[in-house]
Formats: structure tokens, C-alpha cells, sequence
């Protein structure tokens, strides 16, 4: 998945090209968004390390996308709010974001608390036990597997399956490979069961959303990737 350093969340378009040019001069990765609902867009579209929250937004509130995002990801989130917002600030924290500064602010100082949460989201990201792909995370601690936002259920097989594929993403897996990892070395059963489970798990995690995650290579096995 394409990977940036932050992503904008601001509807104040003079805010927005400010920060766009700070942080070109600084050498980092960014998007930006105008409203929350483009804002949570971009965030399923790609990986930041860092999160510039508005909380006055149109479409979807920030504390709504702080708490969309709060769900399925630990990525740090800097809140801007303008100076008479105490309720929201603590509101904010509540829901997880990790910092805030408030509007107008001093650049050096906002970019301090950027250099801040990009190191912490890196500590994260090394401790983190989730895997992603697109707008699939799955949680190798608590077997919780999200898909844009909906929580899915999967039984204990179709959990190992797609565990084994996010863990080996991109890779082509041969059929006998994953019946070994997933069934087991002794297996003695019809190997068409695989096939069985694959159509499982797409009826749960792409066929309902219109994707192709699982993929077929043909005579080899299947490949769990975001692209043809
Ligand atoms: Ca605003």
C-alpha cells in the first residue's frame, strides 16, 4: 500500500496551502483533505504515519473520523482546534487522538509535535500486531478482521487461511503449501476443500465489497494482493 508521512484534514484552504508548503520545505509525504468523508477516504486509500486532524469539518465531523479511525488503527493524530473549542479538545483526547494545537498556531511549534508523533508512530508500527491490505486489517492478537469498517466473522479455518495469505501478501502460495499451513502436514483429506474455504472468505471479504483481494493463479494456487 502506498505510504505517506501525513495526511491533511482541513476544510480552511489557506490552513491547508500553508501547511502543504511546510511541509514540502520539511521533505515529507503528505496528502490533504477538505471535508471528513474524503479525509477518511484517503486514510483507507493509504498508510500516514501521522494524522493533522481539523475538528470542524464539513461532511463528517473530526471527532467522528477521530473515532473511525481510533477503530482500526493506532496511527498518532494531532488535533487542530481553534482556541475556544476546551470541550472538544477533551472530547478529542477521549476518542484518542494524541495531541492537539490550537489555531492560529506557531509553525515551529507544530512541527515539533510532527516530528514528535512520527517517531511514536513508528515505535507503533514495529510493535504493532496488525496486518494490512487495502481496506482489510487483521489483528494477529485478537483474530479480529475488519474490511473498510464492518467487523467480520470468520470461522477458526477461514481465519488461519486468510491469515496465512496477509502474512504471505503478494506472494503466490502453491495449493499445497497452504493446505500444509492451514490443514496441516498429515492432511489426507479432498484438497478441493481449499477451494471450498477460498470461496468462503471471498464471500465475506470481497464478493459483498466489490473487490479482488483473493486472487487465483492458475495451476499454481491463490495470492492475497490489491492489484490484478
Ligand atoms: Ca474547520
Amino acid at each position: 500500500m502506498n505510504k505517506k508521512d501525513i495526511l491533511i484534514i482541513e476544510d480552511e484552504r489557506a490552513i491547508v496551502r500553508i501547511l502543504e508548503l511546510e511541509m514540502t520545505y520539511e521533505g515529507y509525504t503528505f496528502d490533504s483533505a477538505y471535508d471528513g468523508k474524503e479525509g477518511l477516504e484517503k486514510f483507507h486509500g493509504s498508510q500516514y504515519g501521522l494524522i493533522l486532524l481539523d475538528l470542524m469539518l464539513p461532511e463528517v465531523s473530526g471527532m467522528e473520523v477521530c473515532r473511525k479511525i481510533r477503530k482500526i488503527s493506532m496511527v498518532p493524530i494531532i488535533m487542530l482546534t481553534a482556541r475556544r473549542d476546551i470541550t472538544d479538545k477533551v472530547t478529542g483526547l477521549d476518542l484518542g487522538a494524541d495531541d492537539y494545537i490550537t489555531k492560529p498556531f506557531e509553525m515551529e511549534e507544530l512541527l515539533a509535535r510532527i516530528r514528535a508523533g512520527l517517531r511514536h508512530s513508528q515505535i507503533r508500527m514495529t510493535e504493532s500486531k496488525q496486518l494490512e491490505l487495502s481496506d482489510l486489517t487483521i489483528n494477529l492478537l485478537t483474530r479480529e478482521v475488519l474490511k473498510q469498517e464492518d467487523s467480520i466473522d470468520l470461522t477458526k479455518t477461514e481465519y488461519d487461511l486468510l491469515e496465512y495469505l496477509m502474512l504471505n501478501k503478494g506472494l503466490v502460495l502453491t495449493r499445497d503449501q497452504i493446505i500444509e499451513q492451514v490443514w496441516g502436514y498429515d492432511f489426507q483429506g479432498d484438497t478441493n476443500i481449499l477451494d471450498v474455504y477460498i470461496r468462503y472468505l471471498r464471500s465475506k471479504i470481497d464478493y459483498p465489497y466489490g473487490s479482488k483481494l483473493i486472487q487465483t493463479i492458475r495451476g499454481v494456487g491463490y495470492t492475497l494482493r490489491d492489484q490484478p
